[in-house]
């Protein structure tokens, strides 16, 4: 698979840079980190492709899953046909995601508002937390 973001800084500012022992190494123009990808190995992979499907499911488009996860939406939508992934039909509803930090989510969920009516997903990414949200009952 391919990975289109810096783990480091998350951008996707990378550009080939040479081969070392065998795998391809990248580097980032934003923040300067050089990482390879098979460093990430097989189980992060399939930790991917979890997190691909299930935003998927929520009702995301492969551009917004390029987005947050970093993994081309070419590759997300050959999981969705190799998996059979089918989305149901959408209702009125489209969920909305935020990136934070762990402060940053501790202040956000301390707003009970924010749990009202609403369903939401924490799910690791990174150093950072990825929050999706739908509000299942508005109107
Ligand atoms: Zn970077």
């Amino acid at each position: 698979m391919e990975i289109l973001a810096c783990p480091k800084c998350k951008t996707n500012a990378i550009v080939k840079s040479g081969v070392i022992n065998q795998k391809q190494r990248y580097l980032c123009k934003k923040c300067n980190y050089y990482f390879t990808v098979n460093k990430l190995g097989k189980k992060i992979d399939d930790y991917y492709v979890t997190k691909a499907l299930q935003l998927y499911l929520e009702g995301l488009s492969y551009r917004e899953i390029e987005r947050i996860l970093g993994v081309s939406h070419v590759t997300v939508s050959n999981w969705v046909k190799e998996f059979r992934i089918k989305r149901l039909t959408q209702g009125d509803y489209h969920p909305t995601y935020k990136i934070f930090s762990h402060l940053e989510l501790v202040e956000y969920l301390k707003n009970k508002d924010q749990l009202s009516g609403a369903g939401m997903i924490i799910t690791e990414l990174g150093d950072k937390f990825m929050l999706i949200k739908w509000e299942r009952f508005k109107d």
